[in-house]
């Protein structure tokens, strides 16, 4: 059910390292000494970091595997809402919430679809979590927790298809995506302004990665529901 050949460049911790551009102001290089605390000892300091990766693939494969279940019913909801018919491209600001009256936190993230990208912001409540705000909406998160970007779920969905059999599309992709993006016009800047080589490669291969066990899942659920009927 869950992929097993998941390498540990793609598996990588993407609450440290992913959509790095957008705040690598803020996150200073792990070695660098800082003016009050005195130069780490290298020695000690090498296994650390050697193992850090480890465990932090570890935790985000885990915050993955939490997240997917509580996906299932709201893909499955946008799927039957959308299904045969041509799909709108959702609102700047996203929302799931029944009552108007929840306390809601708000998410800014870059939401890439087929023809540009864009800023968005979810507002996540009770009733929804950010993620499941996201998938009702046709857009799947790129990290399980935080997310920095969406991806469309009818992009995915479309890549899944046309690389169904492919094992290494993920670079393709992302490479097609950029140069597409630039020739419309959208190009992504870190934020000194400069020209981002490779933006989207991680953050795809996670949300490619993790779109596919959502519709796994989904795919066994609804053939339980026909089995039991
Ligand atoms: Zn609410």
């Amino acid at each position: 059910m869950l992929p097993t050949a998941v390498s540990p460049e793609e598996n990588m911790p993407a609450d440290a390292c992913e959509d790095l551009f957008l705040f690598e102001d803020e996150v200073p290089p792990l070695t660098e000494p800082q003016d009050s605390i005195p130069p780490l000892n290298t020695s000690e300091f090498i296994p650390n970091r050697r193992i850090l990766p480890d465990i932090a693939a570890a935790r985000l494969y885990d915050t993955w595997k939490i997240l997917i279940p509580t996906l299932v019913d709201v893909q499955l909801e946008y799927t039957q809402r959308t299904v045969g018919k041509f799909v709108e491209r959702p609102p700047t600001i996203l929302s799931a919430c029944h009552s108007q009256k929840c306390a809601q936190k708000r998410t800014t993230m870059i939401g890439l679809f087929f023809d540009g990208f864009t800023t968005l912001d979810i507002l996540s409540c009770r009733c929804a979590t950010a993620p499941q705000v996201l998938v009702l909406h046709g857009l799947f998160p790129t990290s399980p927790s935080q997310p920095r970007m969406a991806v469309s779920t009818e992009l995915l969905a479309f890549y899944r298809t046309l690389f169904e059999r492919s094992c290494d599309a993920v670079n393709a992709l992302a490479s097609a995506l950029h140069t597409h993006y630039i020739r419309r016009g959208f190009r992504m800047t870190n934020a000194k302004g400069e020209f981002i080589q490779e933006p989207f490669r991680r953050s795809l291969g996670q949300a490619i990665l993790w779109f596919d066990v959502l519709q796994v899942e989904l795919e066994s659920q609804l053939e339980c529901a026909v089995q039991a009927s």
